[in-house]
């Protein structure tokens, strides 16, 4: 039986954590500038940091920046920027949260060579469909959910608003499974904010 063949983007040793670490600092920058806190970082074989992107949902558009549309995700902002990818089968992307089926799709089509996010998203995540897909245009793209135990919940509890805001019913009910500490503390908080 032939050996599947090891994609380009995983014969590198990349250390997961210290590029979701610099995807969450966009995710926190995100919602510092009024958007949704979800940053992610492309970085290239070698370990350089390509590009930077996160949500600017909440902002205008600017000739840098894809920004006021519903569509403007971390992602997207990245791909953007990025223009066309050279050699994306030696690329990974870092995302703060499991990529939605927009970015996620964006990503298996454009055969970027591996994607890891901090956090997964039960709700809108797209993992699940890249990970066993027969697409043929989605068997490319490794996926590496959640490799840091410590980053999921801080990507967790820093989301956990967005989502109760987002999807309040049954996705809010997915999150709360997934992740009931970090969710049961956005709950007190916007709680403590309504009674004000
Ligand atoms: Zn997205």
């Amino acid at each position: 039986m032939p050996t599947q063949e090891t994609p380009p983007a995983a014969r590198v040793p990349l250390d997961h954590s210290h590029f979701l670490r610099e995807a969450l600092a966009m995710a926190r920058e995100g919602k510092a500038a009024g958007s949704a806190p979800v940053g992610a970082v492309m970085v290239g074989p070698d370990g350089t940091v390509l590009a930077r992107g996160r949500n600017r949902v909440g902002e205008k558009q600017t000739p840098e920046h894809v920004g006021e549309s519903s569509v403007a995700h971390a992602e997207m902002d990245l791909f953007f920027q990025m223009g066309k990818l050279k050699e994306p089968e030696t690329l990974t992307l870092y995302t703060s949260l499991e990529p939605c089926l927009m970015c996620g799709g964006a990503s298996a089509l454009l055969q970027v060579g591996r994607v890891v996010w901090a956090t997964a998203d039960p709700w809108g995540g797209s993992g699940r469909l890249i990970e066993w897909s027969n697409h043929p245009a989605m068997q490319d793209t490794e996926v590496i959910a959640c490799p840091d135990p410590a980053l999921e919940r801080e990507g967790a509890a820093l989301f956990a608003p967005e989502a109760l805001k987002a999807f309040p019913d049954e996705g809010w009910a997915l999150w709360r499974q997934k992740y009931p500490e970090e969710t049961a503390a956005a709950e007190g908080a916007a709680d403590s904010e309504s009674a004000k």
